[in-house]
């Protein structure tokens, strides 16, 4: 048994205690020497600062495991077992360290974290100045272990960065010093009164609410770095205050939240915001979401409150302290010390994100998402009418079909089958039918999963494959969408996340009580029953093809860019290159194409090759996606590829970008930091796709859901959704058609604004749809309502503009034979 003891300068101020040694440290008697070590030292130490012949370094377990290291502790059950060996192990560790007394011991992982401190959860624990429990006043911060990073989790190399660097500047002293708070628990009314004065008078204050049973039941403000109140509403014995001191506390709370000139720094804004107005009718205003300034700054990483406070600031992770979810005893002043605590710990966080927006220079992109808090709130709160008895219909229909594919697949099976029971379709396929399973990459196990299922319908040509996906698709069609829970009005809502996505996108979900659905993913077919109030009519207005012309320019693509100045249909050129004919012979009539079955059109092709291409998508990925052969992916990717040889060109310069600085910035000069592997897919997908994604995403943000939300021209237009590129907007009809039509005229020349990028220059058009339902090109009338119809308002520049911009008379005219 070799054992591998610590090793380095007794009079080292950091030591650094690991799990066990490798087989190479076994075999070389050195800890940290093989593929961990070196990254842990030759890598992220060292770009930290920190020396490694200065460091002492050991082991907690100082012999080779046979098998893993749960054979000395087994940390998976919830009380550690430990052996006697580990038991020996960790006193010898002790001796060592009492020697030594290093001003921080480093804990590289679960095992020393475990061994010095008695606490579970590296992730967790992470960062955190700590006390050690072996050694009583030895300062620990732990750590991920560098294998952790080897075996893929390529992000965790960062957090052990940001670590080390707390590692090196703690490594001056031993002294624990940890910020000191002012927490005011359970206060009573006098002391609530003086402290939302004191607010009232700071200019920023950290703000949080606690909810339970989907109400407001304790909320905390901050004034400082250090002092914080929680204000408890309920208690476990009812209400806290009596009911005019209530009064008075909810006022003077809405007083400092109303007030524009107190910033209020709050950690998912969206949510908090929501409920006080939910509760009380409180408009919050003048916010600072450190959810979204870290979203922003580090798309990648964890946004929690608690992964902030490691990273942002010296209070160690507090996060299971207050935690009463699934708890049957729980101590107020613990839930309320917690809450307390998620308001004291906002003021350093924000200072900290607010100078890092301002380093990368994304501060201005910052702003405008905080200006979007409010409209994003108020297309929330108004929803959107719905046509119950037309969704009962396409209910019906929906199950009818269901029904009907479950007695397709019975029939080709000879037996009824489960669609949902992996064990039968398992058994069908892979033992009754012989086909050579299919194996989970990550299980290594057969497997009937989407992926497998399409490849058994187009490699093998199983119609049972097929049919099983679409019953599948149906059923969740149903379950996420048409069986959502609506608000007691009846209206169809849904939140609006202002985090959105890692490319600046917005994203949307059920809202914050857990009724309505993702407003931005309503299938097709389920639009036309969202329907516009009664005196209104809904006029859509998208981008047009708005990414692919990005793409286009910054590329830069001279084909596609011709084609677009020629306003020609791009996906029609790009079908033309699939299809060998002339753009202007491409049919878009479903069944055109041979292509997945002969469903769609060939200019269904043309566009899904486009977004395709444009983002470097491979074509086994465009094959699955697509249910297709990977030989009909090929042939229309190739074709697409030699008509636009651009593309090429704009990948690589990505690559490039990615790999020089990690960096690419927007057409509004939005910076994004790419702190995934560049060596990935995953990170280079998004790369593709950021530059267009971001860039059409804040001409949505600046030049069309503010400007609606705050040009007083447009003060009676409602936003009722946003999708990526487009957006919904209910018109009042009393006013007559020339009024709607000038401020629609007034929305597209506000979007119409010309884009600058790398010496070229263009605009994208912005297309007008109008109609009674979200369903942009519905040709039936479910409320009996006037035709709905789309149709080119025409951009900025165009006949239809100029007529309006003159005297009115064409644009009115055509409103007019729409709807009169
Ligand atoms: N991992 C450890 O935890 N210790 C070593 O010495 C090497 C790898």
């Amino acid at each position: 048994m070799n054992l591998v003891p610590g090793q380095g300068p007794l009079d080292a101020q950091i030591c650094f205690v690991g799990e066990a040694p490798g087989h190479k440290e076994a075999a070389v008697g050195i800890p940290f020497i093989g593929p961990a070590g070196s990254l842990l030292f030759d890598q992220l130490a060292r770009a930290a600062g920190i020396v490694r012949n200065q460091c002492y370094i050991t082991n907690v377990v100082k012999t080779l495991p046979h098998k893993s290291i749960s054979s000395f502790v087994d940390l998976s059950k919830k009380q550690a077992v430990e052996s006697d060996a580990f038991v020996e192990f960790k006193s010898i560790l002790k001796e060592e360290l009492e020697q030594i007394r290093p001003n921080v011991v480093v804990a590289v992982g679960n095992v020393p974290l475990w061994a010095l401190t008695g606490l579970k959860g590296i992730t967790k624990w992470r960062g955190s100045i700590l006390e050690s429990t072996l050694v009583p006043g030895l300062k620990v911060i732990p750590i991920i272990h560098p294998a952790s990073v080897l075996r893929g989790m390529y992000k965790w190399r960062h957090y052990i960065q940001r670590d080390l660097a707390r590692v090196l500047s703690e490594s001056v002293s031993p002294d624990i010093i940890s910020p000191k708070h002012d927490l005011i628990l359970a206060p009573d009314f006098t002391t609530s009164m003086e402290f939302l004065e004191d607010c009232k008078k700071a200019k920023e204050v950290g703000f949080d609410i606690e909810v339970m049973h989907d109400h407001i039941s304790c909320f905390s403000f901050s004034i400082d770095e250090r002092t914080a109140i929680s204000i408890p509403i309920q208690c476990k014995a009812g209400h806290y205050f009596d009911p005019d001191q209530e009064t008075a506390i909810i006022t003077t709370m809405g007083d400092v939240l109303e007030n524009p000139d107190i910033e209020k720094v709050i950690q998912n804004a969206i949510f908090d915001s929501g409920f006080v107005y939910n509760d009380y009718g409180i408009v919050t205003n003048n916010m600072f979401c450190t959810m979204v300034a870290h979203k922003m700054l580090y798309p990648e990483f964890e946004a929690g409150l608690d992964f902030m406070t490691s990273v942002l600031t010296e209070v160690p992770y507090y996060k299971d302290e207050g935690k009463i979810w699934g708890k049957l005893v729980w101590e107020e002043r613990d839930f309320w010390r917690y809450s307390a605590l998620d308001s004291v710990v906002l003021l350093p966080i924000k200072h900290k994100l607010e100078a890092q927006l301002d380093r990368v220079g994304i501060r201005d992109s910052f702003d405008i998402r905080m200006a979007q808090l409010h409209p994003l709130h108020a297309m929330t709160f108004y929803g959107v009418r719905t046509d119950h008895n037309g969704l009962q219909n396409e209910r019906d229909k929906l199950e009818g079909q269901i029904a009907r594919n479950q007695q397709t697949l019975d029939d080709l099976v000879g037996r009824p089958l489960n669609p949902n029971s992996t064990k039968q379709l398992q058994d069908y396929f892979y033992n009754e039918l012989n086909i050579k399973p299919y194996i989970n990459r990550k299980t290594k196990r057969p497997t009937t999963d989407a992926t497998a299922l399409v490849r058994l319908s187009t490699t093998h040509g199983r119609k049972e494959a097929s049919t099983i996906l679409d019953i599948r698709h149906d059923r969740k069609l149903l379950s996420t969408y048409y069986d959502a829970k609506l608000d007691d009005d009846g209206r169809t809502r849904g939140n609006y996340n202002p985090a959105g996505t890692r490319s600046g996108r917005l994203s949307s979900s059920k809202t914050i009580f857990g009724t309505g659905l993702n407003m931005q993913n309503i299938p097709p077919g389920m639009d036309r029953y969202l329907v516009a109030d009664d005196g209104y009519v809904i006029i859509s207005i998208d981008l047009s093809q708005a990414e692919n012309r990005v793409v286009a320019y910054i590329a830069p693509e001279q084909k596609m860019q011709a084609a677009f100045e020629r306003g020609e249909d791009i996906h029609a050129l790009t079908a033309s290159a699939i299809f060998k004919i002339p753009p202007d012979q491409i049919s878009d009539e479903p069944g055109s194409a041979p292509f997945a079955g002969g469903k769609y059109s060939q200019r269904f092709w043309g566009k899904k090759g486009n977004h395709a291409i444009n983002y470097h998508e491979g074509h086994v990925t465009f094959a699955l996606q697509n249910e297709m052969p990977q030989k009909e992916a090929k042939l229309i990717l190739d074709s697409i590829l030699a008509m636009y040889p651009g593309l090429p060109n704009y990948w690589a310069w990505i690559e490039r970008a990615i790999r020089s600085d990690r960096t690419l910035i927007d057409c509004f000069d939005k910076k994004r930091i790419f702190w995934g592997d560049p060596r990935d897919n995953d990170t280079m997908r998004e790369a593709y796709s950021f530059i267009p994604q971001s860039t059409v995403r804040q001409i949505m943000d600046r030049w069309g859901m503010l400007y609606v939300y705050n040009e007083p021209e447009l003060s009676e237009v409602i936003q009722i959704r946003d999708k990526h590129d487009s957006m919904d907007l209910l018109f009042p009809l009393k006013h007559g058609w020339r009024w709607i039509a000038e401020r629609v005229f007034l929305i597209t020349r506000n979007l119409e604004q010309p884009l600058f990028y790398r010496g070229a220059e263009w605009t994208i058009p912005a297309d007008v749809s109008i109609g009674m339902n979200l369903a942009k090109r519905d040709k039936d009338n479910p409320m009996g309502l006037k035709e709905c119809t789309n149709f080119k308002y025409g951009s900025g520049t165009g006949p239809m503009a100029a007529a309006l911009e003159k005297d009115a008379t064409e644009p009115l005219k055509l409103f007019e034979d729409l709807y009169v």
